[in-house]
């Protein structure tokens, strides 16, 4: 490679153009024709004498005037104004500009350095030159990144660019080429009417940037609900932190250390990480991976996970360390988060620093573009914390598709989760997240399995194999078929191991079963349902306890009452009087159990539970609710 090119820092997918070019010194590549018949362009700097044939090369304006034999006062340095001009020749005769142009992409080569008026201004080029990078389309490898390397190499010996990042170009949904007449072209201004200039721009820019971009108006409305999602989630965290008169410049993280929980010292390692991550990609170029890492932690570390796990404790006491440990943490990764976020939703983060953070930040600017890039705190990270993290929040969604296999609902606490743990990174980290564990999954139990044990949990299946049992037995297959499918398949495997066969008895008979005659399937456990996820297995049980039914049918009357309270349109901190009237006293009875519980968790000043045949105070909303076949009425009103 040319050792002129060593510099150029290109992404590895698009790194091979560049080594070509490089294996060949620009001044080898070839000829070039420059000029062009045209009258649009830059006019050819060149006089030739009429009568000796010298060629004058022509580098400015003043040097024309100079030997110029005549010329208007003002003129264009286009050929409108610099064909009439004569220059005088050293001979005495008198010389005409060449009539070509140049060509244009000639002109483009030398952009990077005549955009800054050199020559005849050097203290620019000195400043800004070489640019620290370019972008264009692969189209352009033999076009514009082509040009001005041979241009800048020929005039300076040295790379007009530190980096090369080649997109692609913007292809439908099925890879055609979008076209007007094809009528499968779509503006961006289409996009931005519809979902916003954020949402486009947030769109594109998780789409890896050297591959074919192809346009899909479903994946742009994904891209238009994530940012929905950063929107609720910062309007709930500013909401609470705002009630509560929160003052993050007061509370720093090193002053509330001994408060934090697991899931606080976790959000605080990882928006350390995000931080690191998003700023080595960024640096790399590599933009969609800077982005999608952004999405990653708004929608599945902050919204699915730590605002479910720390809601709780927003509605404890105003001075509560307990609750200050929770904003201080969610601020600050709020903060960085929109710091980081700021490029790839300009307008979104610029709304919500304005609205939310400005004020907070006495010497910050007046905008979140102007701010310092976030910078990462190794102090707070703890690696190991969030791999046991990762592998909780994996055995929590194997679990909730688990339940969703059975039609169980998350809301309904389960006894016991048997977690398959041959891994020892999945037993360390059931071990030192197993609270937060329990949470998630709405699990009373966990319970570390070994593989041992989920074997005795299945049930192998046998299933007869006639291709090679009809053969074999001929009239007898059927019956033997029978006696197989009635055998319990372990007792076959251990057979096939020990003794290479298995030998039935059918009437004084004996039969001798090879393992070509049976297939052996393996069960799920009656009871039991199960989840996958990366690194193990984990079943759910499903017998219910009635006490578990009990708590799993109050929840749901809770959630029936909070989405009341939603459509009511309260204040988050209003109370509410409520009542519920059912006809099955036993419900009402459970109901009554947990009362405090559920004033508690609808913000209820009184609570009334009445049989149908009881008069119904007036309520500001009223709604019937089928929970599990039976009806329930139940009232509202705002305190
Ligand atoms: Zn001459």
């Amino acid at each position: 490679m040319d050792p002129r090119m060593g510099r150029i820092q290109t992404i590895p997918h698009m790194a091979s153009w560049c080594q070509r070019l490089g294996h060949q010194p620009p001044t080898l590549l070839g000829n070039w024709v420059i000029s062009r018949q045209r009258y649009w362009g830059t006019p050819l700097p060149v006089w030739t004498c009429r009568d000796c044939g010298e060629h004058t090369v022509v580098g400015s304006r003043a040097e024309l005037e100079k030997i110029a034999v005549g010329h208007p006062r003002k003129f264009e340095l286009h050929r409108n104004g610099v064909d009439q001009i004569e220059t005088r020749c050293k001979c005495g005769g008198k010389a005409r500009r060449e009539p070509d142009v140049l060509d244009g992409w000639l002109d483009s080569g030398v952009a990077s350095w005549a955009g800054l008026d050199y020559p005849p201004n050097l203290k620019n080029l000195r400043a800004w030159w070489p640019a620290d990078a370019i972008v264009e389309a692969h189209d352009q490898t033999r076009g514009w990144f082509y040009n001005q390397l041979v241009s800048s190499i020929l005039v300076f010996n040295k790379t007009p660019y530190n980096a090369v990042l080649m997109h692609g170009h913007t292809l439908d949904q099925d890879g055609e080429k979008m076209s007007k007449s094809k009528g499968n072209f779509v503006s961006p201004e289409d996009v931005i009417g519809k979902h916003g200039r954020d949402a486009l721009r947030f769109y594109t820019l998780q789409a890896t940037v050297w591959d074919d971009f192809r346009f899909s108006w479903n994946a742009v409305e994904t891209a238009a609900r994530d940012l929905q999602i950063v929107w609720n989630v910062f309007s709930f965290a500013t909401l609470y932190m705002n009630l509560d008169k929160f003052n993050p410049t007061k509370w720093a993280r090193g002053k509330l250390v001994k408060s934090f929980h697991p899931e606080d010292k976790w959000l605080l390692s990882r928006t350390e990480t995000l931080v690191n991550d998003v700023s080595v990609h960024m640096e790399r170029l590599e933009i969609h991976l800077a982005v999608r890492a952004l999405r990653e932690f708004v929608i599945e570390d902050l919204s699915r996970w730590y605002i479910r796990l720390v809601r709780r404790r927003f509605w404890l006491e105003k001075t509560s360390r307990d609750k200050l440990a929770a904003y201080t943490v969610l601020h600050h990764a709020l903060r960085s988060w929109l710091g980081l976020a700021a490029p790839a939703m300009p307008f979104l983060t610029e709304t919500i620093y304005r609205g939310a953070f400005r004020s907070t930040e006495h010497l910050g600017p007046d905008s979140i573009h102007m701010t310092n890039w976030p910078s990462m705190d190794e102090k707070w990270t703890n690696k190991r914390l969030e791999e046991d993290m990762r592998i909780v929040q994996h055995i929590a969604d194997a679990t909730a598709s688990a339940r969703q296999s059975k039609k169980i609902k998350l809301r309904q606490p389960v006894s016991t989760i048997l977690i398959v743990a041959n891994k020892p990174i999945v037993k360390r980290a059931v071990k030192t997240l197993r609270e937060l564990l329990l949470l998630q999954a709405n699990a009373k139990e966990v319970r570390l399995v070994s593989l041992t044990e989920e074997e005795r949990l299945k049930k192998l299946i046998v299933e007869p194999n006639f291709k090679a049992l009809g053969p074999a037995f001929r009239g007898e297959a059927n019956k033997i078929a029978e006696r197989l499918r009635s055998l319990d398949g372990r007792q076959l495997m251990r057979a096939f191991e020990e003794e290479g066969h298995f030998i039935i008895k059918l009437d004084e008979k004996d039969y001798k079963i090879t393992s070509e005659m049976v297939s052996l399937k393996e069960e799920t456990p009656e009871n039991h349902a199960l989840g996958n996820f990366d690194e193990g297995r984990v079943y759910v049980d499903l017998t219910i306890p009635t006490e578990l039914v009990r708590e799993g049918f109050v929840r749901e009357v809770i959630r029936r009452l909070q989405e009341m309270r939603k459509r009511l349109d309260l204040p988050v901190d209003a109370f509410v009087d409520a009542y519920v009237s059912a006809s099955n006293p036993e419900k009402l009875g459970w109901l009554e159990d947990e009362r405090n519980y559920m004033m508690e968790e609808v913000r209820a000043k009184t609570f009334l539970l009445l049989r149908t045949d009881q008069p119904r105070p007036l309520a500001g909303l009223e709604e019937d609710w089928k929970i599990e076949r039976e009806n329930f009425h139940m009232g509202i009103s705002h305190q």
